[in-house]
């Protein structure tokens, strides 16, 4: 089974269900302010998400100085995430 891996700063913690990877991402690691608008967001996904929901690809290359690579990468990651993730269960055991 696919074991997901935190690595937010170099964290080798692993989940066997990507919501708990998610919950950890949200709960033990400190939050990021978006570069674009300075909103503060929970690191990982939901940084992820709300970099490329609420920011257009140039605004995000802009204030990170990312490559297209980079930028690829992550909107796989929040493919991948939200193809397989029941964002609902997290957001709701976030909210507890
Ligand atoms: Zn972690
Ligand atoms: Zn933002």
């Amino acid at each position: 089974m696919a074991r997901w891996e935190c690595a937010i700063e170099g964290d080798d913690a692993a989940f066997d269900r990507v919501e708990d990877l998610m919950v950890h991402q949200a709960a033990e690691h400190d939050r990021i302010e978006c570069k674009v608008c300075g909103a503060v967001v929970p690191d990982g996904y939901f940084a992820i998400r709300h970099a490329f929901d609420e920011h257009s690809r140039a605004e995000y290359v802009r204030a990170y100085d990312a490559t297209a690579a980079e930028v690829r990468r992550r909107e796989k990651v929040k493919e991948v995430v939200e193809d397989v993730a029941d964002i609902r269960e997290v957001v709701d055991r976030l909210d507890e």
